[in-house]
């Protein structure tokens, strides 16, 4: 959750800008990460990112864009729980993302 500096409220993603506002006007212009999760019900799903990437592991792994073998990786659980989780990696160097099933 991350709250306005300005006025306190809570701030949301803006799915045009992909940064997150404040209806008192105030913009979020760095650090934080947004995602876009899968679409619902043909409305976009908006993730504030808060930890930043150095907090996440390391592994080896060949990135299929720049052929560097180290990667940052996380996991992510899908909508359905009977689904496995996703893992995503992004390449260390050239921050390219991908996901394995
Ligand atoms: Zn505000
Ligand atoms: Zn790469």
């Amino acid at each position: 959750m991350i709250f306005c500096p300005k006025c306190g409220a809570m701030l949301v993603p803006d799915p045009e800008t992909k940064r997150i506002k404040c209806s008192c006007g105030y913009k979020e212009t760095k650090t934080k990460n947004i995602v876009v999760r899968e679409k619902i019900n043909g409305k976009e799903k908006l993730e504030i990112i808060d930890k930043s990437v150095e907090v996440l592991p390391k592994t080896k792994m060949e990135c299929p864009k720049c052929g560097n073998d180290m990667a940052y990786y996380w996991l992510a659980q899908t909508r359905s729980s009977d689904e496995p989780e996703t893992q995503f990696f992004r390449c260390v160097k050239c921050d390219h993302q991908w996901r394995v099933y």
